[in-house]
């Protein structure tokens, strides 16, 4: 049984509560004719259309779950990159900084995970490698960090760039080399709609188009048009800054803001001082976000996700 309450403030009309309670009955076999009651209640506070505050707990005080998200790094290694676009493997402790080709950016490659309330996130899915056993290396990843590729709810795509999306399909070496399929099985892509649209017209060497080729017609991809909020509490934005359709998400959970800003906000000194980077569609546009998103950040106490630094993979205000 579930009951919602939904109210809007007299005061602050732009204010509304959503209370949702869950009444669950277990099966009476495992429990007899007396099962135990079990409530969860789901406090969603909006301001204007924006989820500010969730909070859901439960009478079982085992399951009490007001803690903050759990954000996991699954760091892919560290790469140069230069103008070829070619990502080299970059060994910190026993290549030389100095003998990297002119003009290089040394960058790691680092999906995230965040554990919600409601959900296991992935966000961006790294350069879809694979180790010598065949095993793709984000699923062996998430494997050595507890998380079963099954248990992924939402798979949440900044942009489409060979350096996020590799990772979106793989070769499965049960069934053999035909096919490529997703990923993640239980999981819902999001996506921008343009953005896939962009990157079959440009193609290589920015786009690897047959890495995601399985996301069209496919019943687990949500194709996002614009700006929107999914689920009540994971903002979208498109910026068309480092690319022309690339999106930032906010999450918002258990009374904290997660950021992550994709390749428009991809380390931490890049927040710090500003800098317009030559590989940015509009360079200058990413440095004023990044210089609004960090002052925002201070104000509000994000947590910021960095996909490509090599030392700082959160930073927390
Ligand atoms: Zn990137």
């Amino acid at each position: 049984m579930v009951a919602y309450v939904r109210r809007r403030s007299a005061t602050f009309p732009k204010l509304r509560i959503a209370l949702k309670i869950y009444h669950h009955i277990p099966a009476l076999e495992k429990f007899g004719s007396m099962p135990p009651l079990k409530i969860k209640i789901l406090l969603k506070v909006y301001y204007h259309s924006e989820v500010i505050c969730i909070i859901r707990t439960t009478n079982d005080k085992q399951q009490t779950t007001n803690s903050t998200m759990k954000i996991i790094p699954l760091s892919e290694g560290t790469f140069t990159i230069d103008k070829t676009k070619l990502f080299v493997p970059f060994d910190k402790s026993a290549d030389d900084l100095q003998q990297r080709p002119v003009g290089s950016l040394l960058v790691e490659i680092q999906p995230f995970v965040v554990v919600t309330t409601e959900d296991v996130l992935l966000l961006d899915t790294g350069l879809g490698f694979r180790d010598a056993d065949g095993t793709l290396q984000l699923h062996r990843n998430l494997m050595n960090n507890g998380i079963n590729p099954g248990e992924i709810t939402k798979v949440l795509m900044s942009h489409l760039h060979k350096d996020h999306a590799g990772g979106i399909s793989f070769f499965d070496s049960a069934t053999g080399e035909g096919e490529k399929q997703l990923s993640f099985p239980q999981a819902k892509y999001y996506v921008q709609q343009q953005e896939l649209d962009y990157a079959y017209e440009k193609g290589f060497p920015s786009y690897i188009t047959d890495e995601f080729d399985c996301l069209k017609n496919n019943p687990q991809v949500v194709l996002l048009n614009g700006n929107g909020v999914i689920d009540g509490y994971i903002k979208h934005e498109i910026t068309g800054a480092h690319s022309k359709y690339h999106q930032v998400f906010w999450i918002v959970d258990a009374g904290e803001k997660v950021f992550f800003g994709g390749d428009d906000a991809p380390q931490l000194q890049q927040m710090r001082s500003r800098f317009v980077a030559k590989y940015d569609d509009d360079g200058k546009k990413a440095m004023e976000l990044r210089q609004r998103w960090w002052q925002h950040g201070q104000e509000e106490h994000w947590t910021f996700l960095f996909y490509h630094d090599v030392k700082n993979p959160t930073w927390k205000f």
